[in-house]
């Protein structure tokens, strides 16, 4: 049996025409560097974003594009704010390159703790602030008056992480001609199905766009990276997928409501949810190849995460669920 990875937030389905993309290696020249501005795959990334290339940088997945914003907007032992719990990279890579990372810690119910944040910009002056909407791993969508809010309170670069914004039915776009301090990172990794790719792009002002540049590695990207997702780009049909999975996710809450077990509400492709002890459960998907997410902090000790998959692979999920939750209540 093939292993089933609900662990990673994955599109499920495979997104690229292979025939397609067979007949157009073929023209692919191995001996060249890639182009080192990537202007055609910012031009798709144009066509899908609606932002203009000049606004867009490409980089190696939206893990890179963490590591140029904190290089190029903050020195060693700045500071560096985020919402949590939130995504793992912020903290990890402000701690390698020695910015001081401060987590603000959410309200008991998991929800983000945006009040605590005012007060910290005042107290703490961060030269960043990284926000993830919707939030990984809670699922929680900022709301417009808050991003603005937070615009307009600091001169701090606003990093709004939009990895999974494409499963949301909005977006922070109409900032971006607004504020000067805000970049906002997307992904291909997500939606779009193309995680092994690894393509990242932000959206910004050309100035904060030259700032990043002035810190990537030339040729950040492989030029068959770039290539392949260049030609697919405009083929993919996002809401053809994000129909799929938002059916089969409204079928998963459906059989978790009559479980009674407790989880977050999420506008994005995955779910937070919460056990008494995670580990039965946890242990009894691994037995049988179905991966998701456990969390090390203390903070999401009782807590699980698991991405919508496809409809098998799903109900082979829902199956282990109901075993083992149904054994642990008897
Ligand atoms: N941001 C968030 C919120 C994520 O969850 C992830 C992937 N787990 C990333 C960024 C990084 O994605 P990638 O490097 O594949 O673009």
């Amino acid at each position: 049996m093939n292993n089933i990875r609900l662990s990673a937030n994955e599109n499920p389905y495979n997104t690229i025409d292979k025939k397609s993309l067979a007949e157009s290696i073929d023209s692919f020249e191995f001996n060249r560097y890639p182009d080192a501005n990537y202007q055609r795959l910012r031009n798709a990334i144009s066509n899908i974003s609606h932002v203009s290339s000049e606004k867009i940088i490409t980089t190696n997945g939206s893990d890179e594009l963490i590591q140029l914003l904190i290089l190029a907007f903050s020195n060693p032992s700045e500071n560096i704010l985020a919402l949590e719990p939130t995504f793992s990279e912020y903290r990890k890579i402000a701690s390698y390159l020695q910015r001081n990372y401060i987590g603000l810690k959410p309200n008991k119910d998991l929800s983000l703790n945006t009040e605590e944040l005012l007060k910290a910009i005042k107290k703490e002056d961060p030269k960043i602030i990284f926000l993830c909407t919707p939030n990984n791993p809670t699922g929680e969508l900022l709301s417009k008056d808050f991003i603005k809010g937070i615009l307009e309170s600091t001169n701090a670069i606003i990093a709004l992480d939009e990895a999974y914004i494409e499963f949301s039915s909005d977006n922070n776009l109409r900032f971006l001609d607004e504020y000067n301090n805000l970049v906002i990172m997307r992904t291909l990794s997500k939606a779009y199905g193309l995680a092994a790719l690894r393509i990242g792009y932000g959206l910004a002002s050309e100035e904060l766009i030259k700032a990043l540049n002035n810190c990537r590695m030339p040729y950040n990207i492989s030029g068959i990276s770039a290539y392949i997702a260049t030609n697919a780009l405009n083929a993919i049909d996002i809401e053809k997928y994000k129909a799929l999975l938002m059916h089969e996710k409204t079928a998963i809450l459906k059989r978790f409501k009559s479980l009674k077990i407790e989880h977050l509400d999420s506008s994005s492709n995955f779910i937070l949810f919460k056990l008494k002890d995670v580990n039965p459960l946890y242990e009894g998907l691994v037995d049988q190849g179905v991966y998701i997410r456990k969390f090390k902090e203390k903070l999401l000790e009782n807590y699980l995460r698991f991405s919508i998959g496809t409809k098998k692979e799903n109900a082979q999920f829902i199956k282990i669920v109901e075993d083992v939750v149904q054994n642990e209540n008897n």
